[in-house]
């Protein structure tokens, strides 16, 4: 028989290893949010965590995050960390705390309609597609400064952070100085990187919050 994959353990191991990441780097832990990316688990595995103390997740999917968080919303933080469509952002604006994948001026355009209209204000993070790959969502880094710059000025968003999802067979390190780089010419303060297999290289090139899934919670269904 194989021993169970331990989520309440594997959290304790993860934050240890942010705090020494963050010491390293001449930080301290409170500067470092664990989203715990619940994502396609299963509910007994959420509530193990949850029972942790853990109040901030992460999911993917508006749909998919509104049937699983519906009756637990009291006390969590609940990121949206996938591609956002137009036609989900009244769902979003209602439902999510902050918003990580902020990414074309259209959105941009439903997201403070639908924020005036719901006197409701999620905090919102510009994904950066740090790599210029085809299938992934973001703005390429030459045009980040003007989108946001855009968001702020013509749309009047404030944007708290940045995020990004380095491509899978590259050294991350590159791309998360390259966040980093855009955030701080931008006067921005937050940066969303990092996961499973690099969440310590995040720390150390400075992210205030990693989206840690299955290093969390064990291999997704
Ligand atoms: C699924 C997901 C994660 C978590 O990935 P793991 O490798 O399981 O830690 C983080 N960020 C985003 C945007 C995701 O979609």
């Amino acid at each position: 028989m194989t021993r169970s994959f331990d989520p309440a353990a594997a959290r304790a191991d993860i934050l240890a290893r942010i705090a020494v990441a963050a010491k390293a780097s001449g930080r301290v832990t409170d500067d470092v949010t664990l989203v715990a990316v619940s994502k396609q688990q299963p509910w007994e595995r959420v509530a193990t965590i949850l029972e942790t103390g853990q109040t901030v997740f992460g999911e993917n999917r508006v749909q998919d995050a509104m049937a699983a968080w519906e009756n637990h919303r009291d006390g969590v933080e609940l990121r949206l960390i996938g591609p956002l469509q137009t036609n989900k952002v009244k769902e979003a604006v209602a439902f999510f705390d902050v918003i990580e994948t902020l990414d074309r001026e259209k959105l941009a355009v439903a997201l403070a309609a639908e924020m005036q209209k719901q006197g409701k204000a999620p905090r919102l993070y510009v994904q950066v597609n740090t790599g210029e790959e085809e299938q992934k969502a973001g703005v390429i880094p030459a045009e980040a400064d003007g989108f946001i710059e855009t968001c702020r000025k013509i749309h009047g968003l404030q944007v708290e952070g940045l995020m990004c999802i380095p491509p899978a067979q590259e050294p991350p390190g590159p791309h998360f100085a390259l966040l980093a780089k855009i955030a701080a010419r931008n006067g921005i303060e937050k940066l969303s990187m990092g996961m499973s297999d690099d969440f310590e290289t995040a720390v150390r090139f400075g992210a205030t919050s990693v989206r840690v899934g299955s290093a969390l919670f064990g291999p997704r269904g």
